[in-house]
């Protein structure tokens, strides 16, 4: 069993998920999410940190055995679609006691929102890992949710996938959905900027996002895609893990599929 090897721990990684209906389609990022999840293997469980799950004043994590599926209102030919992972009350109760002494609430009525399938169906096709999603507590400001999610780092030499959710550039507004390949130059830009802040570990540039250029208004209009990659990069080890920089580009214009991979030098996928 895994826990019986030497800590071996397991990347981390931010998922620029784009639209609910690369749960069902074949494209260029969803193939790189097949890849990530055939690479890694089947974790003992994943933690999803997802864009969507935003709680005011409280931190809550999925307790249920069997989370339901949850549709956004945007996707009508997606109603139908469910992903049946188990949860899990072992890393549950796990989150609650590293992230003490803040209050964990398990929740009953949530589930598993597009933030996790979306993305999941691809990892793990089956649905046979357990799943469990922590919210964001969108009242505290974006660096109590990086030190928050620093609790969380131990998680990863315990067997546990974690999962950050969301998209670096986020600018529905903007968004010319008929343009699957264009990017506005500021989106490019503040994308790069982002990349460059998060290679050279300048987390302080990371929390306070008017320092990485004019553009952050309107890459970032509202924090909750960008939140989920605090909670990855949080837990990095900045002499062990390896970055990645997964499908680098904006589509739509304003809409950025760059994923974030956190690899440990003994990473599953060399062994
Ligand atoms: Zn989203």
């Amino acid at each position: 069993m895994r826990q019986s090897v030497p800590a071996l721990r397991l990347p981390a990684l931010f998922i620029g998920h784009g639209l609910a209906s690369n749960a069902v389609d074949d494209n260029v990022f969803t193939e790189s999410w097949s890849c990530l999840g055939s690479g890694i293997g089947k974790p003992r469980g994943v933690l999803v940190i997802s864009a969507h799950w935003m709680t005011a004043g409280s931190i809550q994590v999925t307790a249920m055995e069997r989370p339901r599926t949850l549709h956004g209102e945007h996707n009508p030919t997606l109603q139908s679609f469910t992903y049946p992972a188990p949860g899990s009350s072992e890393l549950a109760a796990r989150v609650r006691e590293l992230l003490q002494p803040e209050a964990v609430e398990y929740s009953s009525d949530w589930g598993l929102d597009e933030g996790s399938w979306t993305v999941l169906s691809h990892f793990y096709p089956a649905a046979d890992v357990p799943v469990v999603q922590l919210s964001l507590n969108i009242s505290e400001p974006m660096a109590w949710h990086f030190y928050t999610a620093e609790k969380l780092r131990m998680l990863r030499s315990e067997g546990y996938l974690i999962i950050g959710s969301g998209n670096l550039v986020h600018n529905t507004v903007m968004a010319d959905y008929d343009a699957d390949n264009m990017a506005y130059s500021w989106a490019l830009r503040f994308q790069k900027n982002i990349a460059e802040a998060i290679r050279e570990g300048r987390h302080e540039d990371l929390l306070d996002l008017t320092s990485l250029g004019q553009e952050s208004g309107l890459a970032v209009p509202s924090p909750e895609h960008y939140l989920p990659l605090l909670y990855v990069l949080a837990t990095r080890d900045m002499q062990d893990d390896a970055l990645e920089f997964i499908t680098p580009q904006c589509i739509y214009g304003s809409l950025s599929m760059m994923s974030v991979a956190l690899w440990p030098s003994a990473n599953p996928q060399a062994e």
